[in-house]
């Protein structure tokens, strides 16, 4: 089968890639199968090796990288830019951490010697998103490599030559044959890879529709899963906030990446006693950000990645609207090819309204206004989901403890929210369960084995 890839800037078809088929899958089915002996039992020091090297690839091929990721999903170039060493320097990490996070833990019961010790389990099979197309996959992938494991990559299907530069990548740092590889694959060929014996895991990056069908093949399976879902993250402003900061990183969050962040700002929670100030400044500074070209440096917002995802945000905003929801900035797509939506906000928002009940993906804002402190708590985990949320307040111990009671995966405090290799991602309740990054991500896809000396 064909499938074609369309330009989100320019509405244009890219270009055009075909389909693996039955025997393309087996091949590399196998050759991961194959692959996993030799390469779980080489040195750390050697997968290291192979890490940093692919670090400094990715450096090296920042510019044809950048360009796909631009083509194909829209990505503003320093932010493509960025998203390129921010992988790099996860390689790096991991390559230099993991000897720490594998090392066998000592455990004193009545026996000789009794250990805990971490051991790769073969082959995981990674589904992922096109919304940072290089960052999701390296974000699993080098605590996979260093855990001695190998991967097969289903990406996005609007995503493909940002699939096959990272093959290119990988293969050029030194991964041995079948240790990564990429498969251009449909939804259906997925579920039938799962269903291998040979694959031992999966993690998936995606959309709670994704999640369902996958979590639920992998529990048919019995086999081990990492979901990393949607979010409505919370922005919660108190009354003693720092408006000049809070503003800023408000407009940041929800418009970098055209909002298409799993993590950005969804749901500006806002005290009354600032909230006049902060939604005439939140509009003001919103209303800045630019469309055009997306490879241009002076163009302040991105196109979203495909024209069906605009037309669905919009139809979100209509409903919001419907129901009351009242429109600040922006609430009308842009006319033409361009598959762009304006920097929207929409104040007054309440339950029953999708900019409340579900995941807006773009950059739209919602404003929910709240009495006091105890309010803000309420509303920020009256959400199905519980990825992350940040709370503003010139009291840090204050703000620390509202972190503590917010329901989500990470809890921010003055800041927006991020992912960091050196602690762990991931969600709580609808936004999915496990976790990447740091030590726990790196446990997740390994026997955590117990060996008994009596
Ligand atoms: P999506 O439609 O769920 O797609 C994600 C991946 O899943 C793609 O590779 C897609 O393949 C695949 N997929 C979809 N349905 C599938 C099925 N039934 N079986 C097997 N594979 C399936 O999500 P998206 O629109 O690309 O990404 C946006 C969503 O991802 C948002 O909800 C966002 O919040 C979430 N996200 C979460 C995180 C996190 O860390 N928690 C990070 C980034 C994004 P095709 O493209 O071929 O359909």
């Amino acid at each position: 089968m064909t499938v074609e890839i369309v330009n989100p800037a320019t509405g244009k078809v890219e270009y055009r890639h075909e389909l693996l088929d039955g025997s393309g899958i087996e091949v590399r089915l196998q050759a991961a199968a194959d692959a996993f002996p030799a390469w779980s039992a080489r040195s750390l020091q050697g997968r290291a090796g192979v890490l940093e090297a692919i670090a400094m690839q990715l450096r090296g091929r920042r510019q044809d990288i950048q360009q796909a990721m631009t083509a194909e999903m829209g990505k503003l170039k320093a932010e493509a830019l960025a998203e390129i060493e921010k992988c790099a320097q996860a390689c790096e990490y991991y390559a230099g951490h993991a000897a720490d996070y594998l090392q066998p833990q000592q455990v004193d019961t009545e026996a000789h010697r009794s250990y805990v010790r971490y051991e790769p389990i073969g082959c995981v099979f990674a589904v992922m998103p096109w919304n940072f197309p290089i960052w999701q996959v390296f974000r699993f992938l080098a605590p996979a490599f260093m855990a001695g494991n190998v991967a097969l990559l289903k990406h996005a299907s609007n995503v493909p030559r940002c699939a096959d530069l990272i093959l290119e990548v990988v293969r050029a740092g030194g991964a041995p044959a079948g240790v990564f590889d990429v498969l251009h694959i449909d939804n259906d060929q997925a579920a039938e890879v799962l269903r291998d014996r040979r694959v031992k895991a999966v993690t998936l990056t995606g959309s709670e529709r994704a999640g369902r069908s996958i979590a639920a093949n992998a529990g048919e399976q019995l086999k081990k899963c990492v979901m990393e879902l949607g979010g409505s993250d919370a922005f919660v402003v108190l009354d003693d906030a720092d408006m000049d900061k809070t503003v800023e990183a408000a407009v940041k969050s929800r418009f970098d990446n055209s909002g298409q962040t799993c993590i950005a700002a969804k749901r500006f929670i806002v005290v009354e006693a600032v909230a006049e100030e902060f939604t005439r400044r939140f509009v003001e500074a919103a209303g800045q950000r630019r469309h055009g070209d997306p490879a241009d440096a002076s163009t302040t917002l991105a196109p979203m990645a495909r024209a069906d995802l605009r037309d669905e945000l919009h139809r979100q905003v209509q409903a919001s609207v419907a129901k009351g929801a009242r429109v600040l900035l922006g609430g009308e797509p842009i006319a033409g090819t361009y598959a762009g939506y304006p920097a929207t906000v929409l104040d007054r928002v309440g339950p029953g309204m999708p900019a409340y009940d579900e995941e807006l993906f773009g950059p739209v804002a919602a404003v929910i206004r709240v009495r006091d402190e105890a309010d803000a708590l309420r509303v920020a985990n009256d959400t199905r989901f519980g990825l992350g949320g940040s709370v503003w307040t010139a009291d840090a111990a204050r703000g620390e403890s509202f972190a503590q009671h917010m329901e989500c995966g990470a809890a921010f405090v003055n800041s927006v929210v991020k992912s960091d290799a050196r602690l762990p991602f991931g969600g709580s309740k609808q936004s999915g369960f496990g976790r990447e990054l740091a030590e726990h991500g790196i446990h997740e896809f390994m026997n955590i084995k117990t060996v008994y000396v009596a």
